[in-house]
């Protein structure tokens, strides 16, 4: 897990009603390390073959049962730890194809999975050339970001150009550039799929997906930028749509060749049916897990503790409730320094937490540059437009003074 996840607690929650020893890898020593040497190791994140062997080291003295990625960031190296340890994995061509656009993109193609039409190149390339040739509206990304920085919807030449070279600033920040690598300077420029948009949360066992749920995100995603708001399960589509939205998340895992663990797709669905947008070796980022619930009180990181040890978790089943999480967006970039209403959101009816991760006197930004939430609100009601309204009126109820 990346030292700046949020993920942690609730897989250490989940491990800890579980009875299960956990091995916290990070990119940085721990202070601790001394203190619990069974419990916490540092890997390099970046060289996935050495954080092998150095785990398959590690682990002739505590040994390991399961390798579990946390984050977008670390799925590659969970898997080239798990091959290292002799367990079973998902193929290391798999996890980086489910963190570089242009992998996935081609994996998918190839299989005959629906995606919009793309252009691959670099920013080094003749830009307005390409500029003439792609069609639009288009949606111009660089192929290794995530949580929407540097997405961007242009509709014709110019605004193409801007978006390349706004696209230019983003990935000349240091940490972005060091994320990217060799493919800090490749980018998408894709066809603009019109239609609504859903996120399928799964796990994954010998290649074949199980739907844990499907949420609809209501609010309009059509650019220029891609910031996520709401989330909402179950799904409001038709019953024929949602089969063809996990007929089509199934087939991109097979294509992927993604055989286990978790996964976390968007794809949307229009008239001509459901497109995949990515599939990740993940399970849901931030807080949102918190959003969903198995059988009896079951978190998302149990079920997946549970299915990473090898036990049959097909029979729980998402809660009977609907329920739903708000990515509170960014209203502008700025420093923040108030945030008003918090205690009235939190009254709102059916709602059951809001929880503000921006600190006072943090930096913001929207996307396209910035790649965080001010916070999440959740929701749990009878039915989904109970939960989105409970949602948005909580939202409403948040003032976030920014200078
Ligand atoms: P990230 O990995 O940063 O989340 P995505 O490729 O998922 O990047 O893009 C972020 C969002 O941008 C998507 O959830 C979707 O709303 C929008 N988007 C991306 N590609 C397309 C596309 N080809 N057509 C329409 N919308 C898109
Ligand atoms: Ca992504
Ligand atoms: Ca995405």
């Amino acid at each position: 897990m990346p030292t700046t996840t949020y993920r942690t607690k609730a897989f250490i929650d989940a491990a800890l009603k579980l009875g299960v020893e956990v091995v916290a890898a990070s990119e940085q020593p721990s202070t601790m390390a001394a203190k619990n040497p069974a419990g916490l190791l540092a890997l390099n994140f970046f060289e996935p073959e050495k954080a092998g062997s150095e785990a398959a080291q590690f682990a002739r003295q505590f040994p390991i049962d399961a390798v579990i990625p946390v984050d977008e960031d670390t799925a590659v190296v969970a898997a080239a730890v798990a091959r290292a340890l002799k367990l079973d994995h998902n193929s290391i061509e798999s996890t980086r194809a489910a963190k570089n656009k242009y992998l996935m993109r081609e994996a998918l193609n190839r299989a005959g999975v629906r995606v919009p039409r793309y252009h691959h190149f670099s920013l080094d390339d003749d830009l307005p050339e390409i500029g003439k040739q792609i069609s639009y509206p288009c949606v111009v990304k660089p192929v290794f970001l995530s949580t929407s920085r540097g997405v961007m919807r242009v509709d014709n030449e110019a605004e193409f150009l801007q978006a390349v070279e706004r696209l230019e600033r983003i990935i000349e920040k240091k940490d972005v550039a060091r994320r990217g690598g060799a493919a800090a300077r490749l980018a998408l420029a894709e066809e603009f799929i019109q239609g609504k948009e859903v996120a399928v949360e799964g796990l994954v066992s010998d290649g074949d997906l199980r739907v844990l749920a499907i949420f609809d995100k209501p609010d309009p995603l059509d650019g220029p930028f891609f910031e996520e708001t709401i989330y909402v399960t179950p799904s409001r589509l038709a019953e024929s749509v949602r089969r063809e939205i996990e007929e089509t998340a199934a087939a991109a895992v097979r294509a992927m060749g993604l055989t286990r663990g978790p996964v976390h797709a968007e794809l949307r669905v229009n008239d001509r049916g459901a497109w995949v947008i990515e599939v990740a070796a993940r399970a849901i980022g931030g807080l949102c897990s918190r959003a969903l619930r198995f059988g009896q009180g079951v978190s998302l990181e149990e079920m997946i503790l549970r299915h990473a040890l090898g036990e049959d978790t097909t029979a729980l089943e998402r809660e009977p409730l609907a329920a739903g999480v708000m990515m509170i967006p960014v209203p502008r970039a700025g420093v923040l320094k108030e945030v008003i209403g918090l205690e009235e959101a939190k009254r709102i009816s059916n709602i059951e937490d809001v929880i503000i991760t921006s600190h006072i006197t943090q930096q913001i930004t929207p996307p396209p540059e910035g790649a965080s939430y001010l916070g999440f609100i959740f929701s749990r009601a009878a039915s989904p437009d109970d939960v989105e309204a409970a949602l948005r009126e909580a939202h409403n109820r948040l003032r976030f003074v920014i200078e």
